[in-house]
């Protein structure tokens, strides 16, 4: 056969190949779970009549049904999408779907979720019908009406659960996902739900006990301790818990176990990421550049966090005598800035463009003095058994965090990264059992294993 021949038929059967690869894809989406999609799509069709002014009507009505078609067909789908799979891992079809790869349902769903994070700071009046719909169960948990935070925990809450039953299916066969992935939904029930809502059930303060400082900018704040100790022997030990879980147990338990404990199994910005957002992980920036910009801005925002803190405590002291106003509207910005614009709308809203962890990554304050004792006071790392690694590159295209973890292994090199959150996915998904989450001594952590390749014995019977 010629050369002409030859390339018109490589490049159709090419071409045929990729086909029945998309199609291969495209088939994943069964009859049974079109109907379990009707059921999502039928919640949400209810929740946009709610929107526009039944929720205000009828709140009980369109809350029971639209939230239960949307659990219930979400549960359903993810039963019938891993339930009785062979054991494995299944990414199928991950990088030709349009909501997975930057196709157009992944655009029109970070616009839908960015005006929704942008109505839920600045335009909470256009969110009105949703709040409303909400009110009987706010009542019944918080004692109150409804306002458009107590909308956001509901189906921020909503969407860890149903996702995390999604993501231990998927997972199933990997214990350490399971323990993880119930710990994140307990947290997130639990301590950011509902313990904040019994507490103001008592007529107590709204407490969140699993976010603190630097990630909640609030707590130490002078403004807010004094609020608290105006509260008496709770607000003093609201406070004392604060304060435990910034300066002791934060490099405590991050000395043991590294980031992870709380990046992957207590955080609620982490646990959307792990749940919600485990689709959309391999689309995270793996290149130089990313790190890079990364390390700037993350070590930034800790730095303007550190500062407005203290020129708050500064102005506190000296009765705004010097600074004015001038820290306030610091803060304020902060706020505006970090805490809404950034770990919200671009946080959450960018998901299915620029992957799941983008505020863990690149603007989280926690994250980063988290990172700075992992990288340098912890017994965590992740090992590498160099010499099985086959260079399949699975770990570094679902590492959420952009690490180049198989760089790593081919050099057979210890994983010892501030921004890694130990979610332990590039083990779970590695084919040769080469990673493993460790917690060990601290001497040698960074240590290289040097490959049996390298060193000129190819022969393994030797070892
Ligand atoms: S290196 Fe592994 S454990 Fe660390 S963030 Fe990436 S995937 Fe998760
Ligand atoms: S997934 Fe495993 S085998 Fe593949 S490149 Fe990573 S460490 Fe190597």
């Amino acid at each position: 056969m010629s050369e002409f021949q030859f390339k018109p038929d490589f490049y159709n059967s090419k071409a045929d190949i990729s086909m029945s690869v998309v199609s291969d894809a495209s088939q994943v989406i069964s009859p049974a779970q079109k109907i379990n999609l009707a059921l999502i799509g039928l919640g949400l069709l209810l929740l946009l009549i709610a929107w526009v002014g039944a929720g205000t009507l009828q709140p009980l009505v369109f809350f029971l049904s639209s939230i239960g078609l949307i659990s219930i067909g979400g549960i359903r789908f993810a039963l019938a999408q891993y339930k009785g799979r062979p054991e494995g891992i299944k990414n199928t079809g991950v990088m030709f779907g349009g909501m997975t790869h930057r196709g157009a349902a992944a655009w029109i769903t970070a616009v839908v979720i960015t005006g929704f994070y942008v109505a839920l700071y600045w335009y909470p009046q256009y969110l009105e019908g949703l709040i409303r719909m909400m009110d009987p169960l706010s009542h019944l948990i918080r004692g109150q009406a409804a306002n458009q935070w107590f909308l956001y925990g509901f189906l921020y809450t909503l969407a860890v659960l149903i996702m995390g039953v999604k993501f231990i299916l998927k997972y199933r066969h990997n214990r350490y996902q399971v323990i993880r992935t119930f710990s994140v939904m307990f947290f997130q029930l639990g301590f950011a739900f509902l313990i904040p809502a019994f507490m103001m059930l008592m007529n107590q303060p709204e407490f969140y006990f699993t976010y603190f400082w630097p990630l909640d900018s609030y707590k130490l704040r002078p403004d807010w301790i004094n609020n608290f100790i105006s509260k008496g022997g709770l607000g003093l030990f609201l406070i004392t818990i604060s304060v435990i879980m910034t300066f002791i147990a934060t490099p405590i338990l991050t000395y043991f176990f590294g980031k992870r404990w709380y990046c992957s199994w207590v955080c609620g910005c982490g646990g959307l990421a792990e749940t919600a957002g485990d689709p959309y992980r391999h689309l995270s920036d793996k290149s130089l550049k990313a790190w890079k910009i990364e390390r700037w801005m993350i070590h930034s925002v800790l730095v303007f966090v550190t500062i407005m803190t203290l020129l708050l405590w500064a102005n506190s002291a000296m009765q705004g005598g010097i600074l004015g106003t001038a820290s306030a509207s610091f803060a304020k910005w902060y706020g505006f800035l970090i805490a809404s614009m950034f770990s919200g709308v671009v946080g959450v809203g960018f998901y299915p463009i620029m992957g799941s962890r983008v505020w863990c990554r690149f603007g989280c304050p926690q994250a980063a003095i988290l990172g700075i004792f992992q990288k340098f006071f912890s017994r965590f790392r992740i090992t590498t058994n160099g010499g099985q690694c086959i260079s399949c590159g699975n770990c570094s295209t679902y590492c959420e965090m952009g690490i180049d973890v198989r760089a790593y292994a081919q050099k057979g090199q210890n994983i010892v990264r501030s921004s890694c959150v130990g979610c332990g996915i590039c083990a779970a998904v590695c084919p040769r059992g080469v990673l493993k989450l460790e917690n060990g001594p601290t001497k040698d952590r960074t240590v290289i294993h040097v490959r049996r390749d390298e060193v000129g014995i190819l022969d393994d019977s030797v070892f």
